[in-house]
């Protein structure tokens, strides 16, 4: 089989996902119905955590130098400011949200797919595909109409909320759509008293009024507009976002040259399984909710990492390969869980109508912002830098009282030292004391681990970090480290 990976979509999470597998030597396809790419600002933020697992491929300098920095989010209710959250302070070597408009993502992770080879194949769609066990059969459609059978070790749909793959499979896509109608505009402002490195959210009685700087002097602002009408928005006019930001906003603020404007609804969908025998769904096709928090294609994105490192093991023959591939579902259908219910909370909150309860909220959350921890948490949550997989199958023994990431745990990436998970193998890496139990399991398991170990998290300790850059299992003792990647061999 010519093709290990088929992936279906070449939106940001099948470009991350084709770049990860490439990068790690697995044969990929990567086939996009539309003929080009999207022009849109769609998904704007690239937080902490994707930047921090973008840079193990080392393309994240690329996209930080194309993207605007945003250092703060201030939340605004009747002409008061009752929280100012800072990122300055998340625990990354990025302590910022990058705005970078979703075309230029797709820009830059298409280049960086390139770079390693592979070549987006356009006008050419996915139309049925079926498991034999063994392989899959997938049908094309090409531009001119022909098809093409193909068979293919592991498809991935990447194909988005009206995902293919996800219909085929007869995955149900559980949810609601919410009756609110929102607009958002893309355009040129001036006039705004906040710096734009700074994000606004303003909490009026009539609904919230969101502005995200995307560069200077061009931002996105988005607004609830009251119930739904019809059967789909309607894209608003530049006078009626103008009216929504007059009534809403500090005042004075002077919109213009609008580059998008867009009526939508929030769906709240999510599958339950993200895997079924060699079929897997990422990003919109696995999981759609609020724009609020910007956690979409983050979470996508993540869900690529998450599944590249895995399917290439598998791919370069290790063992426990149905533990590996299950261990995608479990982990990333409960962050999915996660962003859905955090995104619904921020989105009602956000759009309360009743009188009494907005002064509760508003004086519950001036409370509340003003506690510096509530703050920080706020602000690492955004980052994503907080989230793990507390309950992976794939977590091996914890040894107590180390200290240090348990298992499941994000571990920090350090400005400056190269990440985990770079090059051109997925690899564990060991975080210990250099000694002859560790040469040994260097030399053991070279195919792998990393072949330098890197100073511990506490002294004592030996720390087994997955190729994502999450701890897998805390050990005293080298034989447990042994024990944990023999399941892999
Ligand atoms: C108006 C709007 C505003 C948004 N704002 C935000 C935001 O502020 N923050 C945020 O995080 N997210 C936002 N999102 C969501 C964000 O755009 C998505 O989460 C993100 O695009 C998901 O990426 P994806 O690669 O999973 O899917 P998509 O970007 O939808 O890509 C899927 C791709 O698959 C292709 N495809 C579909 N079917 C097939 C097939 N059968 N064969 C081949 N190709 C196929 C499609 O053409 C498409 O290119 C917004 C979305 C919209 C529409």
């Amino acid at each position: 089989m010519s093709t290990q990976v088929l992936i279906a979509g070449a939106g940001p999470v099948g470009l991350t996902m084709a770049a990860e597998l490439a990068r790690y030597g697995v044969s990929v396809r990567i086939v996009e119905k539309a003929a080009q790419r999207t022009d849109k600002s769609k998904a704007l933020v690239l937080w902490s955590r994707t930047l921090e697992l973008l840079d193990r491929s080392g393309c994240g300098s690329a996209f930080i130098a194309a993207g605007h920095k945003v250092d703060a989010a201030n939340i605004v209710a009747g002409n008061k400011t009752i929280g100012h959250v800072t990122f300055a302070d998340v625990a990354s070597p990025y302590p910022y949200a990058l705005m970078l408009p979703q075309s230029e993502t797709e820009r830059l992770l298409e280049t960086h797919l390139a770079a390693l080879g592979v070549k987006v194949e356009r006008q050419v769609e996915l139309m049925t595909f079926a498991d034999k066990g063994d392989a899959v059969t997938a049908t094309l459609r090409h531009a001119d109409g022909h098809e093409e059978t193909l068979q293919t070790a592991w498809l991935i749909g990447c194909d988005g909320a009206h995902s293919t793959v996800r219909h085929t499979l007869g995955l149900s896509f559980l949810g609601d759509t919410l009756q609110t109608d929102w607009i958002l505009a893309d355009i040129h402002m001036s006039g705004l008293p906040i710096p734009d490195s700074e994000i606004a959210v303003y909490w009026h009685e009539d609904g919230v009024l969101a502005e995200f700087p995307i560069a200077p002097g061009r931002y996105r602002i988005i607004a609830d507009i009251g119930r739904s009408q019809g059967d789909h928005p309607s894209d608003p006019t530049l006078d009626q976002v103008q009216a929504v930001v007059d009534r809403r906003g500090p005042g004075g603020l002077r919109l213009s040259d609008p580059i998008w404007l867009a009526g939508f609804r929030i769906n709240e969908r999510k599958v339950k399984d993200y895997r079924s025998g060699r079929v897997f769904v990422a990003g919109d096709a696995a999981h759609v909710h609020s724009p609020a928090g910007g956690q979409g294609m983050n979470t996508g994105m993540h869900d690529a990492i998450n599944l590249a490192w895995k399917l290439a093991l598998v791919c370069h023959g290790a063992g426990g390969s149905e533990k590996l591939l299950d261990s995608f579902s479990v982990e990333r259908s409960a962050i999915g869980e996660q962003v859905l219910a955090n995104a619904g909370r921020l989105t009602a909150i956000a759009v309360m109508k009743n009188h009494t309860a907005q002064m509760v909220r508003n004086l519950a959350a001036g409370f509340l912002f003003g506690l510096s921890p509530v703050r920080h948490r706020m602000a690492d949550t955004m980052a994503e830098v907080t989230l793990g997989y507390p309950d992976s199958p794939l977590n091996g023994p914890s040894a107590h009282g180390l200290g240090g990431p348990a298992p499941g745990e994000r571990a920090a990436p350090v400005a400056g030292q190269t990440p985990v998970g770079a090059g051109s193998t997925p690899r564990f890496a060991l975080f210990a004391a250099p000694g002859e139990a560790v040469s040994a399991l260097l030399q053991t398991y070279q195919n792998l681990l990393e072949p330098t170990v890197r100073p511990p998290f506490a002294s004592g300790g030996l720390w087994l970090v997955r190729p994502d850059g999450y701890v897998a299992c805390v050990a005293k003792d080298a034989v447990v480290i042994a024990d944990y990647l023999r399941g892999f061999t």
